[in-house]
């Protein structure tokens, strides 16, 4: 595994994951050398207590990456680099940006969905780059990049090929190898390929699903899923997901267009992104088949499909009022079907299965992931999916991101299986500096400095 294009021997290179190590949320990472600095991802966290506390303060309770590292060193940042829409990549874009002026470069989709979160939360103005595959950026002296496309949950996700002093790192933010997406744009493996054959320092991937055995199935079957179970009821169907899904969103209207239901939206940043992608064109909806509350209430319940926010159990979502009879639109009861279209973030299963007790004390009836598996999918690869990008990087060295500890032990676990030595692979944790440098004619890899971390943490209004 040759490293080629070292142009400066007595450089580094280090790569520090500032969040998303070990914690899944609240990914953030900084590569740098001597001239230059660049970070990838910039998301939010949630923080232990408001999973299982029902106080209202902890619910609103978002967690940030700490910045400090980054902005004593601003006077060499070059960019931001984000490779997806989800929250726990993109939502502390604005308390960065109001610390620091860097520009943005992402994909068209993951642009949108930032440009509408700056609107809301500032800074007013910031420099939004959209990149498309094709595009070869380069920053400051040392690092150039491209994106590679791969797919998730969300259209438009990237993995980050950069190119630097000591050779090509690919960064990858969460990812699938769907077979069959719905935006039928598959994932760039040929790319990956061609970064192998001519040599890869270092492959950041993702991990989370590590310990799945085969392939993560396509996000297809849970559209087949919903149409099965929908066409058995002549109620009313609420359907709750991550307001982040934009694929899943996709699949509910398709099969709300064919059992002749509509469809309206109840929970606040549901809407938001929904708005965001058919704008943008990344949701296909046809006329008249999205509506108000309002609109919807009036119809006939069997035509009714309602989208709402809440499937972590949070006592402020749409979901969570309607069970409760204090949504300003819809109360359920008898008749109701409501499908839990989406798994639990660890530490949220007290508040999801109240939450659950309630609908059906109220004669709802609750259809979750345990019942029915395929009422959601994994947007994360399982072992297959991520040994195929191991072997396409073919990468010197190895650092599962994005996972949990016992994730990343499996991820290494499995790159061993490919002859990976222990030296080769790194389960870092937040803060830990893995840094390359040049030794006797070629690149090594140790352990740098172990940077302390503050916890910051913000009330939401
Ligand atoms: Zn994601």
């Amino acid at each position: 595994m040759e490293v080629n294009h070292i142009k400066n021997q007595s450089g580094y290179l280090k790569f520090i994951p500032l969040g998303g190590m070990g914690e899944v949320t609240k990914n953030m990472s900084v590569y740098e050398t001597e001239n230059d600095l660049v970070v990838v991802d910039c998301g939010i966290g949630f923080p232990e207590e408001a999973a299982t506390a029902a106080a209202e303060k902890a619910e609103n309770e978002i967690l940030i990456p700490d910045f400090s590292y980054v902005l004593a060193r601003q006077k060499k940042l070059r960019a931001l680099i984000v490779t997806h829409g989800h929250e726990d990549h993109i939502g502390a874009i604005p308390y960065f940006l109001k610390k620091v002026r860097v520009p943005v470069y992402t994909a068209r989709l993951t642009a949108g969905l930032i440009r509408s979160k700056l609107k809301e939360k500032g800074p007013k103005k910031a420099e939004i780059k959209e990149l498309n595959e094709d595009q070869r950026i380069n920053l400051g002296r040392d690092f150039s990049f491209e994106l590679i496309r791969l797919t998730h949950s969300i259209p438009d996700t990237m993995a980050v090929a950069l190119t630097t002093p000591f050779g090509v790192v690919i960064h990858t933010g969460d990812f699938k190898l769907d077979p069959t997406p719905l935006d039928r744009r598959l994932s760039e493996l040929g790319k990956i390929d061609e970064y192998g054959r001519r040599g890869v320092l270092l492959l950041a991937s993702d991990s989370l699903r590590s310990e799945r055995e085969g392939s993560s199935p396509s996000e297809r079957i849970v559209g087949e899923t919903f149409f099965r179970e929908i066409q058995k009821t002549r109620g009313r169907v609420f359907i709750t997901m991550f307001s982040s899904d934009i694929s899943r969103i996709q699949q509910a209207i398709d099969v709300a267009a064919a059992l002749g239901r509509e469809v309206t939206l109840a929970g606040l940043s549901l809407e938001r992104n929904f708005e965001v992608a058919r704008d943008l064109g990344y949701l296909a909806v046809p006329k008249k088949q999205v509506t108000t509350n309002e609109k919807l209430k009036k119809l006939p319940v069997s035509k009714q499909l309602i989208l709402a926010s809440g499937a972590q159990g949070q006592t402020n979502s749409a979901m969570a009022k309607m069970a409760r009879g204090e949504h300003r639109a819809f109360k359920l009861g008898q008749g109701d079907l409501v499908l839990f279209s989406s798994d639990l973030i660890p530490g949220n299963e007290e508040p999801v299965q109240r939450l659950q007790e309630q609908i059906r004390k109220v004669g709802a009836k609750v259809l979750h992931l345990e019942e029915v598996p395929e009422i959601h999918v994994s947007g994360h690869g399982y072992a297959e999916d991520l040994k195929r990008v191991m072997q396409a990087a073919h990468a010197a060295y190895l650092a599962p991101i994005g996972g949990t500890p016992e994730s990343m032990a499996e991820y290494a676990k499995l790159a061993r299986g490919y002859n990976y030595r222990d030296d080769q692979i790194f389960l870092l944790e937040n803060g830990q500096t893995l840094e390359f440098y040049f030794h006797q004619g070629r690149t090594e890899a140790k352990l740098g400095e172990k940077i302390e971390l503050k916890e910051f943490s913000i009330i939401q209004k």
